[in-house]
């Protein structure tokens, strides 16, 4: 635990409160929950960004579609509401993840991701969602020199499959954001944009309100019945009678048990300052906005919001015993102060700045880091789940891809290998937990040790689980 008194000063006004969500005008009204039974073509489970994006899709596909949305409590209550707001093109957790797993098909993914992103914005602009869309791109910081050293092969590698990754170097990036740490980066000027994440899905859920999308909140989804050419959605008050039926439940247990085993629960956590006066952001820079991560196996991603205050984010990523998704899992004053600490080492100038948010959310991790997709009920119910910390681009692309698949099109997306494959499953428990914790200590030590990994890391590389930032 953090004892340093210096540090632990920096949290004497923090609230354990969901940032985005702090009194909000932007935030919908409540829609009621299911009473009684209903007809749909589509039935949606889960009102986060899949889920919404997966309705919005069906409709502009099919307009006389008649689609149904059910969410457990209301929507953006999973990690829709609560993330970085870091929007990236990258569909596979970031480039090098991808390569290691998808590298014959990444030029087509990497192309499918940018048109995903472009899409997103047109959809912004077409449903006039204020959402603080922000182009800024991102900046991958070097925080040690082994990390910069593979960064000119990757901008050669990214840029040959069409991206725009520029790399900088120690003096390059110190200019842009004054930071004592750096050692270089790669920039990709046009790949990711901020925004604010609980805006974004109030924006959706309106855009699908206009478009006709029906909405339930506050009915937790039970049970799937399969009925003739139908699938019955049960919730507590009420059953939605449904020809398809979409999963966008994310980290929660799925509606389709065989599905368990793929994805554990991870939290993450992120902290917030007070607005930054004028003084202190022409300390730090950063007059581009750019989203920031460094180039750690763990790593902290941070930004700059509407409002000038600083979102700090990442590092610690903590699997629980047996993996439930609970409430008080959310809140952790060690990573807290974890984070403070970090963060001052990084930007020293800003000694004194308080935080003021605190929160935390379940991330869905798989053993690949990326999404995957899969179906139930001869084909009738469709899912898709582990976005791992890298959904608020990617979940737009895993829906329209779990449409093809309820919809039964054969497109390019549904003819990649990572659509067409499943992820390795975890184990059961007590192994599971075992080789998670084993894992992340590897990792940490590979940090500390200019990156090297140990044995087990590079048993896991050798098998197609690593994971590399
Ligand atoms: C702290 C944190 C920071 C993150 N930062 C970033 C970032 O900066 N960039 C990025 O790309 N990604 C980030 N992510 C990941 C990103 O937020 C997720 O990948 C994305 O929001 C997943 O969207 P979703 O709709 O699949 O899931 P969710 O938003 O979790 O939505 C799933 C919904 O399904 C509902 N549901 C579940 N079960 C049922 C049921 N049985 N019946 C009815 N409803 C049900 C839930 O209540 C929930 O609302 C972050 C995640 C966290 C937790």
């Amino acid at each position: 635990m953090q004892k340093d008194p210096f540090v632990l000063r920096h949290l004497a006004e923090l609230t354990p409160e969901l940032w985005w969500l702090d009194e909000d005008p932007l935030e919908p009204a409540y829609q009621p929950a299911l009473i009684g039974d209903v007809g749909a073509d589509l039935c949606v489970v889960g009102a986060g960004y899949t889920g919404l994006w997966t309705a919005l899709l069906a409709k502009e596909r099919d307009p006389e579609r008649h689609v149904v949305v059910i969410e457990q409590y209301e929507t953006g209550a999973g990690a829709s509401g609560r993330n970085g707001g870091f929007c990236s093109s990258s569909l596979t957790h970031g480039f090098r993840n991808g390569m290691r797993r998808f590298s014959s098909e990444m030029p087509i993914i990497e192309r499918l991701g940018r048109e995903n992103l472009d899409e997103i914005e047109k959809t912004i602009e077409r449903y006039a969602i204020e959402c603080d869309w922000e182009r800024t791109g991102e900046l991958q910081v070097a925080i040690a020199p082994w990390q910069f050293a593979s960064m000119p092969e990757e901008a050669r590698l990214r840029n040959e499959m069409g991206d725009h990754v520029e790399v900088l170097d120690r003096d390059q990036v110190r200019a842009r954001i004054h930071s004592p740490l750096y050692e270089g980066a790669l920039f990709d000027a046009d790949g990711t944009a901020m925004v604010d994440p609980a805006r974004l899905v109030w924006g959706l859920e309106r855009a699908c309100l206009a478009l006709g999308v029906t909405i339930y909140e506050n009915s937790k989804v039970d049970w799937l019945e399969d009925v003739d050419d139908a699938v019955r959605v049960h919730a507590p008050y009420g059953a939605v009678t449904a020809a398809r039926v979409a999963l966008a439940t994310n980290v929660f247990p799925s509606l389709v048990r065989k599905a368990r085993k793929y994805v554990v629960p991870v939290f993450d956590y992120e902290i917030v300052t007070e607005p930054l006066s004028d003084e202190q952001l022409a300390s730090i820079g950063w007059s581009g906005r750019e989203g920031v991560a460094d180039a750690g196996n763990q790593f902290h991603y941070y930004r700059l919001t509407q409002d000038r205050c600083i979102l700090w984010g990442g590092y610690d990523a903590i699997y629980n015993f047996r993996g439930k998704v609970q409430r008080n899992y959310e809140f952790n004053a060690e990573t807290y102060a974890t984070l403070a600490s970090h963060f001052l080492k990084t930007f020293p100038q800003l000694a004194g700045i308080k935080f003021t948010h605190a929160w935390g959310g379940a991330i869905d991790t798989c053993t690949r880091f990326s999404p995957f997709w899969g179906s139930a009920h001869r084909g009738k119910v469709a899912y898709v789940l582990g976005f791992t910390g890298f959904g608020v681009a990617s979940t737009r692309f895993g829906a329209a891809t779990m449409l093809d698949l309820l919809d039964g099109l054969d497109t390019e997306r549904t003819r990649l290998r990572m659509v067409q494959k499943k992820p390795l499953p975890f184990p059961p428990e007590p192994l599971r937990w075992i080789f998670i914790r084993f894992t992340q200590w590897s990792i940490k030590r590979a940090d500390e040790r200019e990156g090297k990994r140990n044995v087990w890391l590079r048993l896991l590389d050798a098998i197609g689980l690593g994971f590399d930032s």
